[in-house]
């Protein structure tokens, strides 16, 4: 405490920092969230069999029966222009319609059931209630979020969402900014297009001061020292710490006031507007020929191909990313990260490092945690910073888990991680009751009865990774995954709101802000989304329905963590499954007379690695007895022999849609997704460990590949339909053992 501040003072001080309004809004939403922990996520959908149809029917009437009642009653003294004459006369055209509706419907049918939890597949399921009928009110009035003149009220709850979700992520979501786009393809290119924007901002600056004569301005350095902006390299400056360079703009301002006076603002905005360093401006290849350096990305091998697209759509090239291998768990190496970044050549710079939390082929959750440190010791080290997003398209929503715990606020920030992640382990760790056929195996023989499964993570990487979320500078993620709204919905979150002053595009007719900053005390108040994104025109509807489903389900512990965590625990259990798949089938056979079936061919199924989200990548392997009568890999199925296999077992387990070859999918019992590991993507020493595991030789896989069977867990329904005595996760084992074994034994 200062002592020379009077109480009064400090009771002043204290009071500014109390938002009295916040407070209440906080009370309230605690309310209701304790209400909310009342409906279990069953009542969150529509159900296998539409249990929840008839008020899904009444609200849907509900909205529509409004929404006509408000265009009756607005101008009543308006004509009926539509009289009952020339309704009639609209007939024909009606049953033309009707008859192309029944017609698509019909057609529809042939469609996945996304919704069953016989479908586990790819990362869709069900969408929730509450947004599909906020998408529904929502698009009857049709808002265009690109400027709230055109949606009034979505424009706002996209905020707001941005806001929860901000919240979610870890961030502070007043000084964060988030919005919702079309997905994360869209989201990651954001992200490294305002990073491209901000790496550049302390060169604009610096030219700025050169032709000014401003000598005294001084920049922050990563190694926490500071030094005169005229005296930094072109590298050393884009190495800046990404919120010192955010603010750059205005702390020359700062600078400048006392110099030039009101004028400033204008002055600065024109030039930077201007400068030879915007790369809006000027384009990249100006840069570039005046720096003379060059743009790497660091992403792991497994990343996402929508960051490819973006280093593209950025003028970087494809060339620029420097794939991190992976380990056994496909998550990034980050001591192969570390050394590439503290050994980067002189005409490199760091345009992003990317961490991905669940990969999009295993689920797998990069060391974020690890790449933060690493930032911080390049910091201090070698006095560069660099720009750290994530890549939580399909893993951001698991973030609930780790929400309205409790536990954020007496965070003590010397507590050593692995204590606090020891407190979200018993604080997240859950169990369900399951039936025993999964775990008697593992224990005392073949006990009947009932086993609690319980979720939690072997390592506490998972936990510290998910924990060090709020570090990174932006993150993506994808609603329209793991949020289960409906499509197009994705959020880019920036850590800091500030980013918005960097890039807001004038249109006259969307938005009355002008371009650049307009001060420097007055925090930033981001009121609209439209000037400072990528897209243009924007479903509101989508806004509504995420703001409806995160305001009744909130993304907390209590409310869609319990979804999470009930998908965690079900691929932790299929995992099992697969793992004890030559334990749970006999795989010796008899014939129709009972007889012993000779030559019969046994396999066995093999996890590529335990999942960190829910997702599953296996594979089917043909084995046989060893002298010792120990089941082996039979060595006489090659790599493509195998792939074929799988293939094969993959092609029995969807519906393919090409036009004219549909088949409805009723007569398919199980659904199952697929991915090909290439040596391209994954070096051959980053899953080495597998392919010894598994007994193929390197050179079979860089011929071949390795093709896997993919399973997302997401569906909602199997632990209930598990207490009315039906195991899909079970039966799709068997129903996939079936498949293999009438494969491999014609
Ligand atoms: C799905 C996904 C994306 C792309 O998101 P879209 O919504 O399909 O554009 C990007 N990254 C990861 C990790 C993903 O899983």
């Amino acid at each position: 405490m200062n002592d020379h501040e009077s109480n009064d003072e400090l009771i002043d001080k204290l009071l500014e920092k109390i938002d009295l309004e916040e407070l209440v809004s906080k009370v309230i939403d605690k309310q209701k969230q304790e209400a909310l922990k009342a409906a279990p996520p069953e009542a969150w959908f529509l159900g296998p069999k539409a249990e929840h149809g008839e008020v899904w029917l009444a609200t849907i009437d509900h909205i529509l029966r409004d929404y006509i009642h408000w265009r009756r009653n607005y101008f009543p003294e308006d004509p009926i222009i539509v009289d009952r004459e020339r309704l009639k006369s609209h007939e024909p055209w009606v049953e033309t319609l009707k008859g192309e509706i029944d017609s698509i419907l019909n057609q529809l049918k042939a469609h996945f059931p996304f919704y069953s939890p016989r479908y586990i597949a790819h990362m869709i399921s069900e969408q929730t209630f509450p947004s599909v009928v906020g998408y529904f009110a929502g698009m009857l009035y049709n808002p265009n979020n690109v400027t709230e003149e055109s949606a009034p009220i979505t424009a706002s709850l996209e905020l707001e969402v941005g806001r929860m979700i901000a919240e979610m992520l870890g961030y502070n979501p007043r000084k964060a900014w988030a919005h919702i786009c079309s997905g994360g393809t869209l989201a990651n290119l954001e992200a490294l297009w305002i990073a491209r924007t901000v790496q550049f901002v302390p060169l604009m600056v610096r030219d700025y001061c050169e032709s000014h004569d401003v000598r005294d301005f001084g920049a922050r350095t990563p190694d926490g020292n500071s030094a005169p902006i005229l005296e930094l390299s072109p590298a050393e400056l884009i190495g800046l710490r990404p919120n010192d360079s955010i603010g750059m703009i205005r702390a020359l301002a700062e600078h400048m006031i006392g110099r030039v006076g009101d004028g400033v603002y204008s002055d600065i905005n024109a030039f930077m507007a201007q400068s030879r360093f915007n790369v809006a401006h000027s384009g990249l290849h100006a840069i570039f020929s005046e720096t003379g350096l060059k743009p790497v990305v660091f992403v792991s091998e497994a990343a996402h191909y929508s960051i490819r697209k973006a280093v593209n759509i950025l003028g970087y090239g494809e060339d620029c990313v420097r794939s991190v291998p992976v380990e056994p768990h496909f998550r990034m190496n980050a001591d192969v990260l570390k050394e590439k970044l503290f050994g980067l050549d002189e005409n490199l710079y760091v345009a992003a490092v990317i961490g991905v939390a669940g990969t999009t082929e295993e689920g797998a959750v990069d060391p974020i945690h690890k790449i933060k440190f690493i930032r911080d010791e390049l910091e201090t080290k070698k006095n560069r910073s660099f720009w750290f997003h994530i890549d939580a398209a399909w893993g951001g929503y698991v973030r609930s888990v780790f929400t309205g715990l409790g536990l954020e606020e007496d965070g003590d920030p010397r507590k050593p991680l692995k204590d606090i992640c020891e407190e979200y382990k018993n604080a997240v760790a859950i169990s369900e009751e399951t039936e025993v056929r999964l775990l008697h195996f593992e224990e005392n023989g073949m006990n009947e009865g009932h086993k609690k499964l319980h979720l939690e993570w072997a390592d506490f990487e998972v936990y510290s990774a998910f924990l060090a979320m709020p570090d990174a500078d932006s993150i993506a993620v994808d609603p329209h995954k793991l949020g289960y709204i409906p499509y197009p919905a994705g959020v880019i979150a920036f850590q800091n709101k500030l980013v918005t002053e960097l890039v807001i595009q004038k249109a006259q007719y969307i938005t009355d802000e002008i371009g650049g900053i307009k001060s420097t005390e007055k925090e930033a108040e981001v009121t609209a989304v439209g000037p400072y994104i990528i897209e243009g025109s924007k479903p509101g509807a989508v806004a509504a329905a995420c703001w409806l489903s995160h305001k009744t389900i909130p993304l907390t512990y209590q409310g869609h963590g319990r979804l999470i965590k009930t998908s965690l625990l079900n691929t932790q259990k299929l995992a099992r499954y697969i793992n004890l798949h030559k334990k749970l089938f006999d795989t010796i056979e008899y014939d129709l007379y009972g007889q012993l079936r000779p030559g019969i061919q046994k396999f066995t199924f093999e996890i590529l690695c335990e999942p960190d989200t829910n997702l599953v990548c296996f594979l089917c392997v043909p084995m046989k007895d060893d002298k010792d009568g120990e089941l082996v890999r039979d060595g006489y199925f090659k790599l493509a022999e195998i792939n074929e296999l799988n293939e094969s077992i993959y092609k029995r387990a969807t519906i393919r849609n090409r036009p004219g070859k549909r088949k409805t999918p009723y007569s398919q019992e199980f659904f199952v997704s697929r991915t090909i590991l290439t040596h391209e993507q994954y070096h051959p020493g980053s899953i080495s460990g597998l392919l010894e595991k598994l007994d193929f030789s390197i050179f079979e896989y860089e011929k071949n590949g390795l093709f896997v069977l993919r399973s997302v867990v997401m569906n909602p329904w199997h632990f209930l339909a598990e207490k009315q005595g039906k195991n899909y996760l079970y039966d799709f084992i068997v129903n996939l053992h079936q498949i293999a074994r009438d494969i491999l034994n014609p």
